[in-house]
């Protein structure tokens, strides 16, 4: 079979009303393409997986794998990433409350000459006070800290040339981070406005405490993002501005000392000055053990530090 240009990723928890009606809206949707759907069976306890065994007999391009339990949405995603034979890889929910109708659109914007198109869900059809203030409130620190401007990071419906994302690794609830890390390796990130709807049928599977597991991967992700190939310079930095404080207090003592006649001993800003020189040499210390850990990371992953976006008169075996 001819490999498929369009790739669909479509994570599955316990969503077997939607999945038949998602199919044929897909089908439709990129009607005369050539594209496959990947179905990420995220260990439903329902029909889900019949349901899709039944569509995949219908159409070979309907494909399956099957979590052996539930790992979660973005262990999900990052599996049907990891699956696609596309170059343009498309991944949305199952529930029907992303609409395939917003494929062809988002495809369109691609080919402006963008790497990655992602949805905004502008009049999301979510609860208010749990869902979609806590969401408007990480999207806006989530673009301030990043750097990359987006309205809606939590929105699964994206679009992404495979050479910008094949290779990431996700953790956590982190597949709402790709266009951060495609960004930095320089891919050209945009946004379009998506059609949201109401979930008809099935239940949403995350409430309130996953913008506190989001804000977590974000000090992560700033951390991997502005110091993961230069860590000392955070620790060292940090450490060394201690120490001078810490000097300084040891001046002050000596002054203490030598003008006003008190003594080491009496005088607590000595304490201080030990403490910080002390913690402050840790963290440069730390720093030291930070860069080299960073480098066995950088090694294990066996990727260059840079990203090619062409290639003049250089052979594809040079690669
Ligand atoms: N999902 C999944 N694994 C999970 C939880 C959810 O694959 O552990 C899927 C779910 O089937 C749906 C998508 O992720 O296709 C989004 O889930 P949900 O609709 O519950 O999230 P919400 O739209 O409420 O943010
Ligand atoms: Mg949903």
């Amino acid at each position: 079979m001819k490999r498929p240009s369009l790739s669909l990723v479509v994570p599955v928890y316990n969503e077997e009303e939607n999945l038949s009606i998602l199919a044929g809206r897909l089908q439709e949707a990129v009607q005369g393409r050539d594209y496959e759907i990947l179905f990420i069976d995220d260990g439903s306890t329902d029909k889900s997986f019949e349901v899709i065994r039944a569509l995949a007999q219908k159409d070979q391009r309907v494909k399956c794998l099957r979590f052996r339990r539930n790992f979660g949405q973005t262990a999900a995603i990052s599996a049907g990433i990891e699956m696609a034979e596309g170059d343009v890889i498309i991944p949305l929910d199952a529930d029907l409350q992303n609409d395939p109708a917003d494929v062809p659109r988002l495809l369109e914007k691609l080919d402006e000459g963008y790497d990655v198109v992602s949805g905004w869900r502008r009049d999301r059809k979510d609860k208010t006070w749990t869902r979609v203030i806590p969401s408007k409130v990480a999207n806006w620190l989530i673009s301030r800290i990043s750097g990359v401007r987006l309205h809606d990071y939590g929105c699964t419906l994206k679009t992404y040339r495979k050479e910008v994302i094949k290779g990431v690794r996700l953790y956590g609830e982190m597949h709402r981070f790709i266009p951060i890390y495609a960004a930095w390796e320089g891919a050209r990130v945009t946004e379009i406005e998506v059609t949201h709807h109401p979930r008809q049928f099935g239940q949403s599977k995350y409430g309130i405490n996953r913008t506190v597991k989001v804000l977590l991967d974000l000090v992560t992700i700033k951390f991997l993002g502005s110091y993961a190939t230069k860590p000392i310079y955070m620790f060292g930095g940090l450490g060394m501005l201690l120490c001078v404080a810490g000097a300084g207090f040891a001046g002050l003592t000596l002054y203490h000392k030598l003008a006003l006649d008190i003594y080491v001993h009496r005088n607590p800003f000595v304490l201080l000055s030990i403490f910080l020189i002390l913690v402050g040499m840790q963290l440069v210390m730390m720093g030291v053990l930070a860069e080299i850990l960073i480098r066995i990371y950088h090694e294990t992953r066996k990727r260059p530090v840079y990203s090619v976006r062409e290639k003049v008169n250089i052979s594809p075996a040079g690669e």
